[in-house]
Formats: structure tokens, C-alpha cells, sequence
């Protein structure tokens, strides 16, 4: 049976090690400092939301919420983004993800100062990532490579499959693992002989977005398996792209769903506003 991967314990314990760094840098004079912009009511965007506020409080980080209209145009999102670039108590900023479809989400990105972009979601920060040279963590990637190395196993010389190539997961998590010297493949929804592919990995990450996709028989024995999907299932109830019960039984770690990667996600947000904080005040 696979070791259960706790990323909540993984989170805690990283949480302290960034309330410590935003306490040293208060006596430094610095205090640390994020603002989260919402635009709507999206149900699941205002969890998330709210959970970072939490994160924040938690790490000691001062934090604003500006929650705007539906209707807000791209105009009055740019002027808050330019007024929140300007602002020098805010060291990140972020907005939430998916915006309303009148909006242009990845111009709005690319109006983020690149060193206040937490999320390494611009374009500058992205190509730092590919070339190994960056201060801004992709959140949940990096989460990933935390999570796994709590497993004890080394990425180094490993055979990764990441399932998934998009811009937020897929790709910089392949990026990730090639910096720790994985040997990584990427599949999509154009790979064929998937489950042949899975079963070479000796780190599989799930990306798909699609309720228990991966099962036992796509496992190879002993894999360590991340498992990042957020559905739900028929019943309404929150689940992963894996399907734990056969996976477990072949795997030699596994994340569940809640409580494995999404604790991590918010926890490296907070990182990365702990670093803003550092670039911005010459710390760095
Ligand atoms: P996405 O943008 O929808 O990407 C899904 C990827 O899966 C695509 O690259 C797609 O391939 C691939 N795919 C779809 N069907 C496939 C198939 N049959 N075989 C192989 N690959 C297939 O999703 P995302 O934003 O990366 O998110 C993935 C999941 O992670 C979602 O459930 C999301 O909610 C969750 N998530 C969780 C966290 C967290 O913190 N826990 C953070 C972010 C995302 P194509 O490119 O060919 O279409």
C-alpha cells in the first residue's frame, strides 16, 4: 500500500518557516505585503481567495482584498493593477483566476510589475523559469517538487511523466523536474499509449483535470504519484485525476484530494511574497 503524501503536515510546516522570515524581516522594518483582486462571483474564486487572505494572516503577511463587479471593465482592472503597482506597501499581486470573458486575462498578466507578479504568471517570469534563472515560483509546481521531496526520493535520473501542458501546471512542472535532472515526458490529450507511458514513471503527475483518469494499471510499482486534479465526482464530491483506491495499491507514495497539493499552492504564493518583499527592499 503507497505511503500517504501529507501535503497538509508538507504546508504547516513550510507556513512556520515563512512566518519566521516575514517576522525577521518586520524587525528589518519590512512588512510584507499582498493584495488579491476578484473580479465576480465565482464560488470557487472566492474560496480561494478567501484561503489566501487566511494563508496571509497566518504567515504574518499584511494583505488587502479588492473584490470588484462582474461588470468591471478592462479599463478599471488596469487602473487598479497600475495603482496596486505604484502602491509601496504591496510587494504582490495577484488576480484571480478565471476572469470574466469580457476581460483579457493574459493582457491583464502582462500589466502585473514582474516583481510583484507572485504568481510568476508573466511572461518575464515564465521565461526565467525555462531558463533555470528565477526568483518567482511557479506556486503549484513548486509545491509538487516540495511534496516529493518529503518522500525522501530523488528526482535526479528519475523517469517523470507530467499528464497535462498547460501554462500554470503542465509546463513548468516538466520545466521543474528538468532542473532537478528528471527525465521528463510530457503528455497531452494527442499522446498515444498513455497508460504504456505512465507505467516507465517513476514520478507520474496527474494534471488533467479529469475525476479518477488515472487508475491502478497506468501505475508503475513503487511510483511516488501527484495527483493535482481538483473535480468532482458523480456524487458532488470533491476528487483528483487519480483514482486513489487502485493507485494505492501499486503506488509507493500518492497525494489524496483535498489535502495534498492544494495546501502547497497558497503556501508558495506566500514564499514568493516573502521574496517580492526581499527584491523590492534590496534585501536580495
Ligand atoms: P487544463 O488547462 O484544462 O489542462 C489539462 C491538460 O490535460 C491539457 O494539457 C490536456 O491536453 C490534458 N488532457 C486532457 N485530456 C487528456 C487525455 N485524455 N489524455 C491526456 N491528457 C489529457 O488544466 P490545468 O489548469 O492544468 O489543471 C489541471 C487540474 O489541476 C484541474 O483539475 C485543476 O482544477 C487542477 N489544479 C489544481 C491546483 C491545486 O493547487 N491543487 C492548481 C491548478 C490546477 P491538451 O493540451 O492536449 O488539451
Amino acid at each position: 500500500m503507497a505511503v500517504r503524501i501529507d501535503g497538509k503536515a508538507v504546508a504547516a510546516k513550510v507556513r512556520s518557516e515563512i512566518a519566521e522570515e516575514v517576522a525577521a524581516l518586520k524587525k528589518q522594518g519590512v512588512q510584507t505585503g499582498m493584495a488579491v483582486v476578484l473580479v465576480g462571483e465565482d464560488p470557487a474564486s472566492k474560496i480561494y481567495v478567501r484561503n489566501k487572505g487566511k494563508a496571509c494572516a497566518e504567515t504574518g503577511i499584511y494583505s488587502e482584498e479588492h473584490v470588484l463587479p462582474e461588470n468591471t471593465t478592462q479599463e478599471e482592472l488596469l487602473a487598479l493593477i497600475e495603482k496596486l503597482n505604484a502602491d509601496p506597501k504591496i510587494n504582490g499581486i495577484l488576480v484571480q483566476s478565471p476572469l470574466p470573458k469580457h476581460l483579457n486575462e493574459a493582457l491583464i498578466v502582462e500589466h502585473i510589475d514582474p516583481k510583484k507578479d507572485v504568481d510568476a504568471f508573466h511572461a518575464e517570469n515564465v521565461g526565467r523559469i525555462m531558463i533555470g534563472d528565477f526568483a518567482f515560483l511557479p506556486c503549484t509546481p513548486a509545491g509538487i517538487i516540495e511534496l516529493i521531496r518529503s518522500t525522501g526520493v530523488t528526482i535526479d535520473g528519475k523517469n517523470c511523466v507530467v499528464i497535462g501542458r498547460s501554462n500554470i501546471v503542465g509546463k513548468p512542472m516538466a520545466m521543474l523536474l528538468l532542473h532537478e535532472n528528471g527525465t521528463v515526458t510530457i503528455c497531452h490529450s494527442h499522446t498515444k499509449n498513455l497508460k504504456e507511458i505512465c507505467k516507465t514513471a517513476d514520478i507520474l503527475v496527474a494534471a488533467v483535470g479529469k475525476a479518477k483518469f488515472v487508475t491502478g494499471d497506468m501505475v508503475k510499482p513503487g511510483a511516488v504519484v501527484i495527483d493535482v486534479g481538483m473535480n468532482r465526482d458523480e456524487n458532488g464530491k470533491l476528487c483528483g485525476d487519480v483514482d486513489y483506491e487502485s493507485a494505492e495499491a501499486v503506488a509507493g507514495y500518492l497525494t489524496p484530494v483535498p489535502g495534498g497539493v492544494g495546501p502547497m499552492t497558497i503556501t508558495m504564493l506566500m514564499k514568493n511574497a516573502v521574496t517580492a518583499a526581499k527584491i523590492q527592499n534590496g534585501l536580495v
